[in-house]
């Protein structure tokens, strides 16, 4: 992949394209900004080397424009972070006043590049016009939006294929970590998996059964998987369509030697309110008229030992309703488990990661937290990603 070592930088005007897409509270507040504190060492570099840097980002799913999307937010954010002024652009396809006003080392960001429809255009020619704008006044193109490389958009794919690009050092360390996950862990490798649904995460599963030595299931995925072995969830979430390739994973395990592990026993309410009335019960004891909204404490306790012992350990969904604090301790206890765990832990963006930040748990601990929740899944599940794919070869 290429590098901002193969640009020539001192005096340019760069593209960089980050993923800014933050989650915001009713207010409009940015909640956390992990994502803006991940493109800072490509920022400073860029800086650093002499280059004019102007942010392409999108926030969010506009149709249009939506004013409550706008970036502004997050240029004020940055301008803290980075300690200088980042300059605002209302125009998503850049104004040539506010570029030509930049010196070199300073930094604007554009408005939310999905205010204009033909980012995200299925047509790549529609595409390629918007990204023609952009390459008028970019000398060249820095993708650092790890987030958004699963992607063909025209800020993603087409910009990088009309201008000289390169990763940047978040997208490169994150593609690091990944392509190590793929080919060449060390073992023990142990993969944790929960969040809400199972059927987001067949590809992954299906693509990690052949690496893995352990394969650790939680949140409400466990329930399908306990379908498939004849149990009863009561009003637990479950996909009874995909029962048939759970059952096959279940073989599949046996057939590689992985030690595939379901829950043992549950954290199970009478309904989904933080005030619930609560019961720990056996996985084959799940009353009728209840959901399982965490993983109970003999299981904890069970992944956390298997955990220790891993020289790898990656995890993605989190173990339960972990937004919940009747429904975190699950959560709490993989978290905790990976984080004084010698060995090389890393988590996959998305929910996984907002929940180490909201329950606490020392971020530094950890090898690496990923900023993509979708494209983590996607490269772990061995898919080709296009924002990739564009900035291979020389
Ligand atoms: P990630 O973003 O890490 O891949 P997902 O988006 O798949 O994870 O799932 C995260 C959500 O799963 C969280 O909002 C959490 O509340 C929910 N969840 C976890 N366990 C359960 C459960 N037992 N029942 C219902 N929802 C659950
Ligand atoms: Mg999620």
């Amino acid at each position: 992949m290429r590098t901002l070592a193969d640009l020539v930088l001192p005096g340019s005007t760069v593209a960089l394209r980050c993923d800014f897409n933050v989650p915001l509270d009713p207010q409009g507040e940015i909640t956390d900004d992990l994502r803006i504190a991940g493109a800072l060492p490509t920022i400073r570099a860029l800086q650093q080397a002499g280059s004019r840097v102007v942010i392409l980002a999108h926030l969010g799913r506009p149709k249009g424009e939506v004013s409550s999307l706008s970036l502004a937010p997050v240029a004020r954010r940055l301008s803290e972070l980075l300690g200088s002024t980042v300059a605002f652009s209302t125009n998503p396809s850049g104004d040539q006043r506010v570029i030509d006003s930049l010196e070199l080392g300073e930094v604007a960001l554009l408005e939310n590049t999905r205010f204009d429809p033909r980012e995200t255009s299925k047509d790549p020619s529609e595409r390629a016009e918007l990204a023609a704008i952009w390459a008028k006044w970019a000398d060249a193109f820095v993708s650092d939006g790890f987030g958004v490389v699963h992607r063909e958009q025209a800020s993603v794919t087409e910009l990088a294929n009309m201008l000289p690009s390169a990763a940047g050092l978040l997208v490169a360390r994150e593609s690091e970590v990944f392509a190590r996950l793929l080919e060449g862990a060390e073992r023990p490798y142990t993969v944790i998996l929960g969040g809400s649904k199972v059927g987001d995460k067949l590809g992954v599963i299906e693509s990690l059964l052949p690496k893995v030595d352990s394969l650790l299931i939680g949140g409400g995925m466990a329930y399908t998987f306990l379908l498939a072995m004849g149990l009863e969830v009561g009003d637990s979430i479950s996909q009874p369509d995909f029962v048939d390739t759970v059952k096959g994973f279940l073989t599949k395990a046996e057939e590689l030697g992985v030690n595939l592990m379901l829950p043992v026993d549950f954290v199970v309410a009478d309904r989904f309110a933080p005030d619930a009335t609560t019961q720990i019960v056996e996985r084959s004891d799940i009353p009728a008229h209840s959901m399982g909204l965490d993983i109970g404490p003999r299981t904890r306790e069970l992944y956390s030992q298997v955990i220790a012992k891993s020289a790898t350990v990656v995890w993605n969904g989190p173990m339960g309703v972990f937004e919940m604090p009747a429904f975190a301790g699950g959560t709490l206890a993989v978290a905790q488990a990976m984080a004084a765990c010698p060995g090389f832990t890393v988590i996959g963006g998305g929910d996984s990661a907002a929940a180490v930040r909201i329950l606490d748990v020392n971020e530094q601990a950890f090898d690496h937290i990923s900023t993509g929740g979708g494209a983590s899944l996607e490269f772990l599940e061995g898919k080709e990603l296009p924002g990739l794919t564009v900035l291979k070869g020389k």
